[in-house]
């Protein structure tokens, strides 16, 4: 899987998933464009890609929510690389409320989990459309239905979004040669559950809940989904778009 020459932009760059599949496009020689609020931790990532590959990425500091930001995602990209081969939309927060709690909830996690991706894809596209390049967008489990025990409606919601945007972008845009393509990962041990607001101990019982319950006695690792995300984005899955990939250690099977 050689990325050599190829323009990588990963959202969310800064911290768990994204932060991993970072460094592992660094190891297969790929240009990076991260991004995330986090500046000092998307500098400390940066310094990791760079020790990999020598190669320094392009740091963009940027809120997803934010349609100004988005658009400089794009434009400083292109003004620095000229290019576009593969856009990760990672970025995600776990938002929790119940229908109780009114629109806002849902507001923010369709902006951050949905919206953002739909705007950047959009305006990624016609670069993508050049390179034949490729979108990986990292869903969730949770877009198949309610999580048992978490109050996730808003969160679910918006990846449920997801997946048909994924779907619906990979009809369009495959007679074009870009391929669309989603990860869909179980409970995976990031700083994820702590960004949704679960305390330090809540999390570990939650994992260890979790990976008693799930068939393969274990929550999934960050690396174990970036290796998923980076295949997907490779030519060895040329003939693979439209198509969401589930990671969970079997938490869909129970
Ligand atoms: P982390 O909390 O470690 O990472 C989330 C990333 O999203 C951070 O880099 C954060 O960057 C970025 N982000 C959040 N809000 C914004 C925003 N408004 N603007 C820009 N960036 C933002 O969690 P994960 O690595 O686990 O999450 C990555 C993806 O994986 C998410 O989409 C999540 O929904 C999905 N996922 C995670 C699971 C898990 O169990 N961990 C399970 C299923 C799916 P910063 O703070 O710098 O802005």
């Amino acid at each position: 899987m050689d990325f050599s020459n190829k323009v990588v932009i990963i959202t969310g760059a800064s911290s768990g998933i994204g932060a991993s599949v970072a460094v592992l496009y660094a190891k297969q020689s790929a240009k990076l464009v991260l991004t995330g609020r986090n500046e000092q931790s998307l500098n400390t990532i940066s310094k990791q890609c760079e020790e990999v590959n020598g190669i320094k990425p392009l740091i963009v500091k940027a809120d997803v929510t934010d349609d100004n930001d988005i658009k400089k995602i794009v434009l400083n990209t292109i003004e620095h690389f000229g290019r576009i081969d593969v856009l990760v939309n990672n970025a995600g927060v776990g938002v929790r409320a119940s229908i109780l709690d009114g629109v806002k909830p849902f507001d923010e996690a369709i902006a951050t989990n949905i919206r953002s991706a739909y705007l950047l894809t959009s305006l990624a596209t016609p670069y993508l459309i050049e390179s034949k390049g490729n979108v990986v967008n990292v869903s969730s489990v949770a877009a198949f239905g309610p999580i048992k025990g978490v109050d996730f409606l808003p969160y679910c919601i918006s990846k449920a979004a997801m997946d048909q945007f994924t779907k619906c972008v990979a009809l369009e845009l495959g007679p074009q040669g870009v391929r669309v393509n989603s990860v869909n990962p179980g409970c995976t041990r990031t700083p994820f559950a702590e960004a949704a607001g679960f305390t330090k101990d809540n999390v570990t019982q939650l994992y260890t809940q979790r990976a008693e319950s799930y068939p393969l006695r274990k929550v999934a690792e960050r690396d174990e989904v970036a290796d998923l995300i980076l295949y997907l984005s490779s030519d060895r899955a040329r003939s693979i778009t439209g198509s969401v990939y589930v990671i969970d250690n079997g938490e869909m099977l129970v």
